[in-house]
């Protein structure tokens, strides 16, 4: 295998065409069908982990969900190595939120979750979801967080609601204080940001990100530079496909002219040590 790639939604369910239209994404180059999904992984020999969540801003179609994602995980094992769940903070029971985060922990196929709080307006520190947090950590899930810009809602009247301020690195802070056993990954270099979260990533060693939403060589330089040294063992490579295309963003990887050590780091042992994925 040649990379983990912790960071991909189905391009066969709940796409959003504005973010395809942002990264100039063809429509036509996106694989539509699940089997055109899974090969496109398999020819790569990268193993994605697949995220459950489903963006607020695609309303028409079916929804991607967790059953979904799993699904996909149980018939194409040699593309897809596990789940990212994700649960509906807003208007459920917290209860029944919590009896889901239970249900979903203990699916061995679902290897941690993944939120997105500038779309799901809430902040990962607030006390309120504090018992969530407990649950996940006990139960040795890492959690994904959204950081930074987004291209939800990018470009359109009031950001189609979508507010950046959730998505400030700085919240995952006070959040990797109170969970030490937590591990935490900040998804993307968390631009315009970016020097805040590499400030968190530096100090709390819970605390990780991912490279995903960029190709590697237009990551913020002082983001380059962190991951090229003292980060190397604290970066994973994701691509938030389908807005980024797979074989680019490997080719692009390339250019960082990073050494084969701190490449395969990235690409697979950091990945295999976060998420507990058996090597191969
Ligand atoms: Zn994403």
């Amino acid at each position: 295998m040649r990379a983990i790639d912790v960071h991909v939604h189905p391009s066969s369910r709940g796409l959003d065409r504005d973010a395809c239209a942002y990264f100039t994404r063809e429509l036509s180059e996106v694989p539509s069908t699940e089997d055109q999904f899974a090969e496109l992984f398999v020819k790569q020999q990268v193993k994605a982990l697949l995220i459950g969540w489903h963006p607020s801003t695609v309303k028409e179609e079916t929804r991607n969900s967790n059953d979904y994602v799993i699904d996909l995980v149980a018939r194409y094992p040699d593309a897809f190595a596990g789940v990212l769940a994700s649960l509906d903070v807003g208007p459920e029971s917290f209860v029944e939120i919590l009896k889901q985060a239970e249900a979903l922990s203990r699916n061995p196929r679902v290897k941690g979750f993944k939120f997105h709080p500038p779309d799901q307006n809430f902040y990962p520190n607030d006390r309120k979801y504090y018992a969530l947090w407990e649950l996940l950590a006990a139960a040795r899930k890492p959690v994904m967080f959204h950081t930074g810009f987004t291209v939800l809602g990018a470009n359109q009247e009031g950001g189609k609601g979508i507010g950046l301020d959730c998505g400030r690195p700085i919240h995952l802070d006070t959040l990797a204080r109170d969970f030490p056993q937590m591990k935490i990954i900040a998804a993307h270099p968390g631009w315009p940001w970016q020097e805040e979260l590499i400030g968190i990533v530096t100090h709390k060693k819970n605390v990780y990100v991912d490279t995903s939403g960029y190709l590697a060589e237009q990551l913020p330089e002082l983001f380059q530079r962190a991951i090229r040294g003292r980060l190397q063992d604290k970066a994973l490579f994701g691509t938030d496909f389908p807005y980024i295309d797979l074989e680019q963003a490997l080719i692009s990887f390339e250019k960082l002219g990073l050494k084969d050590a701190v490449k395969e780091k990235i690409l697979l042992a950091n990945a295999h040590n976060v998420f507990g994925l058996t090597q191969e």
